[in-house]
């Protein structure tokens, strides 16, 4: 075994890892990137088929990010914001606030994201997604109490929401695996359905070769279920103070995503019922989801990435949000928000939330909370320059390339029996993995379906984990369209050793 990896086995505790199975086998270990691929100690290549954990945007040792942070270093690395600002913070404030709100920057976005008059204005910085998701929480929770009166603030989140895995992020979560041993820490939110069209109960389309969303039957029952959750609150003499949803898919639910309009209604509904907004897009933010809707009649992903977008930059919104017009009041991000370089995250808020923590200084309405690396300065240098290249030309077409390749490559998987859903959103996919596609029987989750095929895919030569029975394929955006095939190819494979059905195409 390589001597990092006995260091690793000897002292690293692994995050979501079962440590005794981590210790029984030599762990790759990684030691240098470039664009989608990683290169380990014996000198081994891999494509990054989820990008880093969906934190990657423009692949690995990009020479502008690289630049940036070196740009950036030579001046200072941190310093803190507690009592002082700096630079590159008061600079990607400027332009996360800007391109929320749909405005024209310098090169690029230029989609009015939404109507009324709730922009967000205001930039909190943390470290990661959880803290995003908790800064947004206790803003909520503090907002609804002095602004509206509110005695006990609730919220409202969707069935097998992640929100992250600190306590009240997980409190706001609905996987159970995650919430039981510390159920006595946890407050209490309420979950209501979320659109799962492949399993959903009100679906009564019998299963096709296609994406669930396309082909379902229902009266659109699960809005309704919100609608009934929102209604029952109000009667009980309070609304909820905010309904926290990732908009357009959920991720570490299983890559499940809404069909078109469904985001928008029952953030609609919610508000109409006075609960606040707090979109998580720590997942689906810089341009995760793609192209713009298709603009009428769509129902499934294949409509939502046609016709071909034409410039300017018109269509290149770079939040899920704005993909339905949605304004939220909290705007949850990290992961990609510094081109996967660097851990950063910001929670953006309104105007009107702001004003509920201004107050004479004995009136202690301060927002207490912040970490010490709170705006670091290497952070925002690298976020202004990937946010650069997300907005550059090249970007916007090699990101609608990957996602039509994407499309059509995930075509391929259809005539496996195995595969029972594919669904894809923007540069995010998920295949489900069943029994029989015709029965949509699922594995039981101690035959391990996913981590099993992942495993074959790695020993292709390509990376990725599963959750559940669902394979993630995430690319970088500068992933070409060979290295796109290549990642496919291994999942179908692996897909066909694992379970013994014919490997179509390879
Ligand atoms: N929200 C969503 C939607 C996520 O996908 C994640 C991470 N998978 C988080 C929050 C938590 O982010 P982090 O791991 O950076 O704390």
């Amino acid at each position: 075994m390589h001597s990092l990896a006995k260091l690793d086995h000897a002292h690293v505790w692994h995050p979501f890892t079962q440590m005794r199975e981590w210790l029984q086998r030599e762990p790759i270990v990684i030691t240098s990137g470039q664009g989608s691929i990683l290169r380990d100690v014996k000198g081994r290549k891999y494509l990054d088929a989820n990008a880093s954990i969906w934190t990657n945007l423009h692949g690995h040792n990009h020479p502008k990010i690289n630049a940036a942070i070196q740009r950036q270093l030579r001046k200072i690395a941190h310093s803190s914001a507690l009592g002082l600002a700096n630079e590159p913070a008061a600079l990607l404030a400027e332009k996360l606030v800007s391109i929320a709100a749909g405005q024209r920057t310098r090169s690029g976005f230029n989609r009015p994201s939404a109507t009324g008059s709730r922009q967000l204005e205001k930039v909190f910085f943390s470290d990661d997604g959880s803290s995003a998701m908790e800064v947004a929480l206790k803003l909520a929770y503090a907002f609804a109490r002095r602004a509206r009166g509110l005695k006990r603030p609730k919220f409202l989140s969707l069935q097998d929401a992640y929100h992250g895995d600190t306590t009240g992020a997980v409190s706001l979560g609905h996987i159970n695996l995650f919430q039981k041993t510390y159920a006595g820490l946890l407050f209490k939110a309420d979950r209501v359905m979320a659109p799962y069209c492949y399993r959903c109960p009100f679906n009564r389309a019998r299963p096709e070769r296609a994406d669930a969303r396309a082909y379902r039957k229902c009266n659109w029952e699960c809005v309704g279920k919100v609608e009934q959750a929102l209604v029952t609150r109000k009667k009980r003499g309070e609304p909820y103070a905010a309904f926290a949803f990732e908009p357009l898919i959920q991720g570490a639910a299983g890559m499940i995503p809404q069909p078109a309009g469904w985001l928008r209604q029952v953030t609609e509904l919610a508000r109409g019922h006075g609960a606040l907004l707090i979109a998580d897009e720590v997942m689906t933010g810089f341009g995760r989801t793609g192209w713009l809707a298709g603009e009428k009649g769509r129902k499934g992903e294949s409509e939502r990435i046609a016709p071909a977008p034409a410039f300017p930059f018109s269509l290149a919104a770079p939040f899920a949000c704005q993909h339905e017009g949605i304004q939220p009041d909290f705007l949850a991000l990290a992961k990609g928000l510094t081109g996967g370089y660097l851990p950063m995250a910001a929670t953006l808020t309104t105007q009107e939330v702001f004003a509920a923590f201004l107050g004479e200084y004995e009136e202690f309405k301060t927002f207490f909370h912040g970490h010490s690396y709170t705006g670091n300065q290497l952070g925002a240098a690298a976020a202004l320059a990937s946010l650069e290249l997300l907005e550059s030309r090249a970007s916007v077409f090699s990101r609608e390339l990957l996602q039509r390749t994407l499309r059509d490559e995930l075509e391929t998987l259809w005539p496996l029996p195995n595969v029972g859903d594919i669904r894809q959103v923007g540069l995010i996919a998920g295949i489900e993995l069943v029994q029989d596609w015709r029965t949509r029987q699922p594995f039981d989750w101690r035959k391990r379906a996913g981590v099993r095929v992942c495993e074959a895919m790695t020993k292709r030569g390509v990376l990725t984990r599963p959750i559940g029975n669902v394979v993630v394929i995430m690319p970088p955006y500068c992933t070409t369209p060979e290295q796109l095939g290549r990642m496919v190819r291994a999942l179908r494979e692996a897909i066909a050793q694992v379970f013994g059905s014919s490997a179509p195409r390879s």
